[in-house]
């Protein structure tokens, strides 16, 4: 008699962990923070949490980091149940900047450490393209425990090939824009071939995604919605994802998505659905180059 195959079904309330590349760890689901109101932080990512949630995702840009740091505060949760994720601000990739910056996401946090700090953009086209610079400054941070890890987002294969060849270290993710439409395989496999994990920012496509008529058919055949079904296609896929809502409901709706699989039919559809560069929502990493006011 054969061994049973491996089951994707890990069993309700358990989120698995991803490994990373400098021996951590990062819980594959999480909750994203962008266009959450400054004002409003704080209520929301507090019923995140409560929710279950203990993974945040949020950057200096988003400009609600006092508020994620109140639920924080406020909550109860021992630092270290939870993974908080920060990103450096597009105005800041000057090297003593970069120190700066991450004190006033610490401060605003209310932490003593971030478990993440990530590169938001490239930003090939400013700062005379010396993002390897910004990326050595990062690195410089780690050594003083208020970053666990360092890693970047909005990488295309090109930014990793340059970062890596020029100081030799490795991210430990590369936070890139996917989902069906826009699956981005491009820069999703050319981490993987670095040993980069990927998160998947978007991953619902902002939204986009969920009117989809295959993916409404696949939440009907299993009696579940069409963020569960996107959802669950990601973290199939391996990806990390923080997808964002506002409303406790759907925040623990997006946390449900231990109990059941998808089949090898189903995958294949939601696969089939990409648009490539067109299925795009965010701006392409190569040309970005918006300062905060
Ligand atoms: P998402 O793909 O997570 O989509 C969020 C939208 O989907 C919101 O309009 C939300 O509405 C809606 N939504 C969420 N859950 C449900 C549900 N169950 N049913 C119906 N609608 C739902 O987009 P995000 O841009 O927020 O991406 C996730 C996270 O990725 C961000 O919050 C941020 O942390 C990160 N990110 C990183 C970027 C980068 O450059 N590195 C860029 C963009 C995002 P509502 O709130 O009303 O429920």
């Amino acid at each position: 008699m054969g061994l049973a195959p491996p089951s994707l079904v890990e069993g309700p309330d358990v989120i698995p962990t991803i490994a990373l590349n400098d021996n951590t760890q990062i819980p594959q689901l999480g909750f994203g923070t962008y266009l959450v109101d400054p004002a409003e932080a704080a209520k929301v990512v507090s019923d995140a949490l409560e929710a279950g949630y203990r993974h945040i995702d949020t950057a200096q840009m988003y400009r609600n980091e006092a508020g994620v740091g109140d639920a924080i505060a406020r909550s109860g949760i021992s630092r270290d149940e939870l993974y908080v994720t920060t990103k450096l601000s597009n105005e800041n990739h000057e090297r003593d900047a970069v120190r700066r910056s991450l004190d006033q996401s610490l401060a605003d946090l209310q932490v003593d450490y971030v478990d993440l700090f990530l590169m938001h953009w490239p930003l090939p086209t400013l700062y005379d393209g010396d993002f390897p610079a910004t990326w050595a400054a990062m690195a410089e941070l780690r050594g003083d425990g208020r970053v666990r890890s360092i890693g970047v987002s909005n990488f295309q294969p090109a930014h990793l090939d340059r970062i890596i060849t020029e100081t030799g270290i490795v991210p430990v993710v590369n936070q890139i824009e996917a989902h069906p439409y826009f699956a981005n395989d491009v820069a999703r496999v050319a981490s993987c071939r670095h040993g980069i994990a990927v998160e998947a920012w978007g991953p619902l496509g902002q939204g986009t995604v969920l009117d989809d008529a295959v993916i409404a058919g696949i939440a009907d055949d299993l009696g579940r919605s069409s963020a569960q079904i996107i959802l669950r296609w990601h973290i199939e896929r391996g990806d990390i994802i923080f997808p964002k809502s506002t409303r406790p409901e759907r925040m623990r709706q997006n946390l449900d998505l231990f109990d059941f699989a998808l089949t090898v039919e189903q995958t294949a559809a939601i696969d089939a659905l990409d648009r490539g560069d067109e299925g795009r929502v965010g701006s392409h990493p190569d040309t970005f180059a918006w300062l905060p006011a």
